[in-house]
């Protein structure tokens, strides 16, 4: 059994769908499992959509009209035939919106975002499964939100690992025996039967979550680069393949910020065993990179690096030092904001984190703190992390850079800087 993942790049227009299709009909092994992800930007959209129901700015409908423009295209250069059943379908998911947007907005942000976010999904799996039929490979259409259980925190959920794992082993080897299944990322769904998303970019984490309660062999996960580099190309001319990498590196890569996998994919696999392929999608022949476990440490240094931070350096107004109560006091804030620490560091009297710099939920933190601790920031900064670092590769990221602050442990060094 396997489960291949199709993020939105895989499925950004009909030749797109076509090229995944074909994918998936040459890859396919005997039991198959397709997680797939909303189609190109799809995600911003249907999120401008929440926001400006949300703020009631009057234009929900003509933004939503935007999606459904886009979709009716991709449908339309899929299927010749415009009385195939899938026309209606989608119709029907985008109607689903229009009802929620037709009622004075009373709900909370997270809420109505997970129930309109999610037909991005539910949308994009339809189409794919329609066309996968359409081409004569036999598939079924699988609503996630039947199998991942989670708690209630919209737009963040926590998966019920032993309510999930029951309901997908009871339900879907079955399916997959005689079908490929097409299932959506990102989503899942209360006891209550309400909507829920797994966090932005979650669809790797569904296809994890599928496969370890699945026990699959392999997750492979189709995407626009050749596999894990060693730097994300936008900031180096000459990045490197990396063509195996244990878990315990993924997993500290990821956790940094390299943005190939997301952070939570990784342990779940991991516990389970099972090997993660990361391929390209437009050259599916070369076998990119295998994540799995082994005792290999990463062939060459790798470099992840954070736009946009901030540093917040908090001291105590009193005479009290940066010990337990006051740690707790400040995660406990960082924690309620949903703010990411980056980078700490702390003193007898000094406690400083680097975050990225997230406009609102920042300034309502700092507002916070404030209260209670003398805070001073500094914006504009990079976070630049290395894994296997040494003199030379940190030479190599200082050019006309100067250090803010450094922490350096066995393999890890990070280094937040400032352009001069
Ligand atoms: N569509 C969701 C997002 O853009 C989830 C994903 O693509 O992984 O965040």
């Amino acid at each position: 059994m396997q489960v291949f993942k199709f993020g939105g790049a895989s499925v950004k227009d009909a030749e797109s769908v076509k090229n995944s299709a074909h994918i998936i009909s040459k890859y396919k092994v005997d039991a198959l499992l397709v997680v797939v992800s909303a189609m190109g930007k799809t995600t911003n959209l249907l999120e401008d959509v929440t926001k400006a129901y949300h703020q009631n700015t009057g234009e929900a409908f003509e933004i939503l009209e935007k999606a459904k423009a886009f979709h009716y295209n991709i449908l339309s250069d899929l299927f010749e035939d415009s009385n195939h059943p899938i026309f209606d379908e989608i119709a029907n998911c985008f109607v689903e919106i229009e009802w929620i947007l037709e009622e004075e907005p009373q709900d909370s942000f997270d809420y109505l975002f997970d129930q309109i976010v999610s037909t991005g999904e539910i949308v994009s799996s339809k189409i794919l499964a329609a066309y996968l039929n359409h081409i004569g490979v036999k598939t079924q259409w699988l609503d996630a939100r039947n199998y991942i259980m989670t708690d209630n925190t919209y737009t963040e959920a926590q998966v019920n690992w032993e309510k999930t794992e029951a309901i997908i082993q009871a339900e879907i080897p079955k399916i997959l025996s005689e079908y490929i299944g097409v299932t959506q990322g990102f989503i899942g769904s209360t006891s209550e039967n309400f909507t829920t998303t797994l966090g932005r970019e979650g669809s790797d984490y569904s296809a994890a979550i599928f496969a370890a309660c699945l026990n699959a062999e392999h997750v492979t996960i189709w995407k626009d680069v050749p596999g894990v580099l060693n730097a994300d190309p936008k900031w180096f001319e000459k990045t490197e393949l990396i063509p195996e990498l244990s878990y315990t590196d993924a997993i500290e890569l990821t956790y940094y910020g390299a943005t190939v996998i997301h952070p939570k994919t990784i342990k779940p696999l991991q516990n389970k065993n099972i090997q993660l392929n990361v391929r390209s999608f437009l050259n599916p022949e070369v076998p990119g990179t295998k994540i799995k476990s082994t005792n290999v440490s990463l062939p060459v240094p790798s470099f992840i690096f954070k736009v946009n931070q901030i540093l917040i350096s908090i001291s105590p107004r009193d005479f009290s030092f940066i010990v337990e109560d006051n740690l707790r006091d400040i995660f406990n804030l960082f924690h309620q904001f949903r703010i990411k620490i980056n980078m700490m560091h702390n003193s007898a009297i000094n406690f400083s984190v680097a975050v990225d710099d997230t406009g609102q939920n920042i300034l309502e933190v700092l507002d916070e703190l404030k209260k209670k601790f003398k805070v001073n920031i500094e914006t504009g900064l990079e976070l630049i992390t290395i894994r296997y670092y040494n003199q030379e590769t940190i030479n190599r990221v200082l050019v006309d850079k100067q250090v803010i602050s450094e922490l350096k442990d066995t393999y890890t060094c990070q280094l937040l800087v400032k352009k001069i």
